[in-house]
């Protein structure tokens, strides 16, 4: 049985708490006619409680589908190809959880205590996991609420379905309580959708995912359709109820900005691998991978010192046909010789001294079996910035 204290995979975080979740290895395909799309490819990361970690790339680069994997919400053509998702609830949630339900949930494989595999749970072990271990706050909360029902209906239709042994009154003061807790007041409650604001809207899907207490909650963008003052309301809001309630987040967006205001720990997705994972505070201070370096200079620097904003010139690949070797190669102002070769693994960023320095990068520039030394930021600043201006 593995540890709950165990990593594979990426190691170490800024966040000491127990294992939550564990993916290793994890492959999604799209299956088509055309030829399969890698849309994910051999991700594997702890999730602590209490952390928050955020995913980030460009449009296409696999982190939602990733998302959907970890919630088996996939649907055909996706296939997931590889890998598991082992997610240990710790043992006194265990306990409750079956002095609540009576141990009807059951286990994969039959041991109280051991991990599950969320890739091998069966229908009635998946709608149980779903919203009480793990909720999701989609994008668009106009879709993700049923727009002929009120937030309160919502609320306790969650309660009923999970639920059964709390009588109706307490499922309305649980979801009175619920919203209590986002911001929104009790008397809204009886408010429709298209009654709520959009920065109500995503607190109401916020409060619905809530309603089971999970350990785990995956936010899909859920604050890119927001106006910025909102987006930092929500974004606070987030902060405070991780701190309450203890529970992770997957929060995914293609805005990395976002993640140094919030995120624990980031990583780096392109083509469907993660290529940069750090503690925020190394990664925002110090990104090792190009693409990370672009990625984070693709916006301009509101807090700290001014930086120049550059961009990331050219497209990300086809993931019918990814190039070989490091799939960035094509885009990279300092490939060389084996980066069109030799697929770069995900290693330490440097020899790691502190027991503080978590990064860890896909680039052949970090592994001295190919680079001397790993390079000074100025040179990364001085290639991007002389590729923007060919
Ligand atoms: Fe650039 Fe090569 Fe590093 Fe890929 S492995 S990011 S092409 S230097």
């Amino acid at each position: 049985m593995m540890d709950s204290r165990e990593t594979t995979g990426i190691t170490g975080t800024a966040i000491t708490g127990d294992i939550l979740l564990n993916v290793r290895h994890l492959s999604v395909d799209y299956q088509a006619d055309a030829g399969d799309v890698h849309a994910v490819t051999d991700v594997s990361f702890a999730l602590r409680r209490g952390e928050i970690l955020g995913l980030a790339g460009e449009s296409g680069s696999g982190k939602s589908t990733l998302a959907y994997a970890l919630a088996r919400l996939l649907r055909p053509p996706a296939v997931v190809t590889a890998g598991q998702v082992l997610y240990s609830p710790g043992v006194e949630r265990q306990a409750a959880r079956t002095s609540v339900h009576g141990g009807r949930r059951g286990r994969a494989d039959g041991l109280d205590n051991a991990p599950l595999d969320i890739l091998r749970l069966t229908p009635a072990q998946l709608r149980a996991f779903r919203w009480n271990d793990l909720a999701i706050v989609f994008q668009s909360a106009m879709n993700a609420l049923n727009p002929v029902m009120t937030i309160g209906a919502q609320i306790v239709d969650v309660l009923a379905a999970h639920r059964p042994e709390l009588s109706r009154g307490q499922r309305y003061d649980r979801a009175a309580e619920l919203v209590r807790l986002v911001g929104i007041a009790p008397d809204r409650l009886i408010s429709y959708p298209h009654e709520l604001s959009g920065g109500m809207r995503q607190r109401a899907t916020i409060a619905i995912a809530l309603a089971l207490s999970p350990d785990i909650i995956i936010m899909d963008e859920p604050t890119t359709a927001l106006d910025v003052v909102v987006q930092h309301e929500i974004l606070t809001e987030i902060l405070r109820l991780r701190a309450e309630l203890r529970f992770a987040v997957i929060f995914i967006t293609h805005d990395l900005s976002l993640l140094l205001e919030l995120a624990d720990t980031i990583a780096i997705m392109y083509a469907g691998r993660i290529v940069e994972y750090g503690a925020r505070r190394e990664l925002a201070g110090q990104p090792r991978h190009p693409y990370s370096y672009g990625l984070l200079h693709s916006f301009p620097n509101l807090r700290g010192p001014r930086r120049t904003v550059l961009g990331i010139p050219g497209a990300p690949p086809d993931l019918r046909d990814v190039p070989p070797g490091c799939s960035f190669h094509p885009r990279c102002p300092f490939a060389f010789a084996p980066c069109s070769t030799t697929l770069p693994l995900l290693r330490p960023a440097t020899t790691q001294t502190s027991a503080e320095e978590h990064q860890q990068v896909a680039c052949h520039l970090y592994d001295p079996a190919f680079a001397p030394a790993p390079p000074a930021e100025e040179l990364l600043a001085a290639g991007y910035a002389a590729l923007v201006r060919e």
